[in-house]
């Protein structure tokens, strides 16, 4: 298994309100899941506390990622590991290159895997090809991290730095952003072509549409801090027929 999350529950660093209420999720390799839910539900919290952001505190539960204990790592350390977060709205770097900044992160994932480093000239030449791959424009190479694209380029983007990391597991959240038709093209044709048998998804998501191009082979409902259902490619269209209330009440009628 790649990751076990059991049992998890985690609060605002902040406030102390408890966001998550006991989460339990597994994903092998080569997996691609789903999380929908409601507004509200807890699920770029969830993607937050994968990622290590500092805002969430975890106050019980385990998570273990590739045999390891992923509370015990910093952000950084998680991302050498093969934890890739695209989020929604990735942040600006002004004045730091694309280039600049892909090198410098491919790098320390080489370090961390024993490999040695890229030097500008390898870098020039393993970007090149990942470039024609994934249809990047040259130009957005040279430009600062994020500053002035469009929400399709950045979309492209994060698909392109996806490419390149060749991250164990990718977790996305598309939640709550416009993304128009291109840009969802751009991130499910982006993840049909980087899925690999030792390459794992998390794609939360409230389109319907993205996951009829993505086609996830197991679609999660989070709902109040928890997985309340789960089920095949299948859930996506009983969700988008029936809503989430039948699945809430009876979720409720539970408890
Ligand atoms: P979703 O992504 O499913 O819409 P979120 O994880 O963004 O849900 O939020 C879940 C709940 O936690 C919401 O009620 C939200 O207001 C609250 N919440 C999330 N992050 C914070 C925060 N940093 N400070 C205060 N409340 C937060
Ligand atoms: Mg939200
Ligand atoms: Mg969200």
């Amino acid at each position: 298994m790649l990751l076990n999350v059991e049992n998890l529950k985690a609060e605002v660093a902040e406030d102390g309100k408890q966001i998550l209420k006991g989460l339990n999720l597994q994903v092998n390799p080569g997996e691609v899941h789903a999380i929908m839910g409601p507004n509200g539900a807890g699920k770029s919290t969830f993607s937050s506390v994968l990622a290590g952001r500092e805002d969430y505190e975890v106050t019980e539960g385990s998570v273990d990622f590739d045999g390891e204990d992923l509370l015990e790592m910093d952000a950084e350390e998680r991302a050498r590991k093969g934890l890739f977060l695209a989020f929604q709205y990735p942040v600006e770097i002004p004045g730091v290159s694309n280039k600049l900044f892909m090198q410098t992160a491919l790098n320390a994932i080489r370090e961390e895997k024993g490999l040695p480093a890229l030097d500008m000239f390898d870098f020039d030449e393993y970007v090149q090809e990942k470039m024609e791959l994934m249809g990047m424009r040259k130009d957005m190479l040279e430009r600062s991290v994020n500053v002035g694209f469009s929400g399709g380029e950045k979309k492209r983007n994060d698909i392109f730095q996806m490419a390149l990391l060749e991250p164990k597991l990718c977790i996305m959240d598309e939640t709550d952003s416009g993304l128009d038709i291109d840009a969802l093209k751009v991130v499910a044709n982006g993840v049909n072509s980087l899925r690999d048998p030792n390459r794992s998804f998390i794609v939360v998501t409230h389109y319907q549409r993205l996951l009829d191009y993505i086609k996830p082979d197991f679609v999660h409902v989070l709902y109040d801090g928890k997985i309340v259902k789960s089920g095949g490619f299948e859930l996506v269209h009983e969700l988008e027929d029936q809503g989430y209330d039948s699945i809430i009440q009876s979720h409720e009628a539970q408890l």
